[in-house]
């Protein structure tokens, strides 16, 4: 059966579908060896398909990894200005993988990389109501009234956000600095930043510490380690 060729390179792993389409009207895509810059083209099952001048397997094996992002890296598979990108911690793994989601580049904690695109596009979809949690460094000292609004609900871009819960873990009166911990389960474009934004109390630092029941424990930055399928299926 004859099927879209986003389709068939996001399920083989090489991106979700939205970023395969941008793959292909990049010209990265070859289909028997001629470029195809069409979205709407379809394969057949014993077409060959290469990116970037790779081979993509249709049917390879799915792994899931999690990582701790450090600072300073770019969540994307490659950055034309040579800068620190995730995927290059994971130049010994075969399988081309790429993050579910994204961290700011100031931004470290946990992320999961994966080459399973079904996977990837579920977790990212606003039904499925992951928890993340984030510890923030703020600017300002917290208030009960602040992570009352923070919990309620604060407006960002026009919109209210959901609720969420949100705890003081210190505060440094001499620095005028708080850490504060916020779980969200939404994930919206600089989220947790904007939402302190609101309030007046800027972050200058920020990790994610959970995504869902997963923890960053026993990693250290820049370290990742294979996901079981016991933990892959408490997420779904
Ligand atoms: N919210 C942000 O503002 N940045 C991140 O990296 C993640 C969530």
């Amino acid at each position: 059966m004859a099927e879209r060729l986003q389709k068939v390179m996001a399920r083989a792993g090489v991106a979700s579908r939205r970023a395969s389409e941008k793959i292909i009207a990049e010209g990265r895509v070859k289909v028997n060896g001629q470029t195809i810059t069409e979205l709407g083209f379809k394969v057949e099952q014993d077409d060959s398909i290469s990116v970037d001048g790779k081979l993509i397997k249709k049917d390879e094996k799915k792994v899931y990894y999690l990582f701790y992002k450090p600072r300073g890296v770019i969540t994307a598979v490659s950055d034309d200005r040579g800068r620190k990108v995730v995927s290059d911690y994971f130049e010994a793994i075969p399988e081309r993988l790429y993050p579910v989601g994204r961290l700011d580049y100031d931004t470290s904690g946990l992320l999961i990389m994966t080459n399973d695109g079904d996977f990837a596009n579920m977790m990212m979809h606003p039904r499925y109501k992951i928890e993340k949690t984030y510890i923030a460094k703020i600017k300002g000292i917290i208030t009960k009234e602040d992570l009352r609004q923070l919990s309620n609900g604060v407006i960002i871009d026009g919109k209210k956000t959901a609720k969420a819960k949100a705890r003081k873990i210190s505060t440094d009166i001499k620095k005028d600095t708080s850490i504060v911990s916020l779980t969200i389960h939404e994930g919206k474009y600089h989220q947790v930043k904007k939402m302190f934004e609101s309030i007046k109390k800027p972050v200058q630092k920020l990790s994610r510490e959970t995504y869902g029941t997963l923890t960053l424990d026993g990693l250290t930055s820049g370290q990742f380690r294979e996901l079981s399928h016991n933990e892959i299926r408490e997420l779904k």
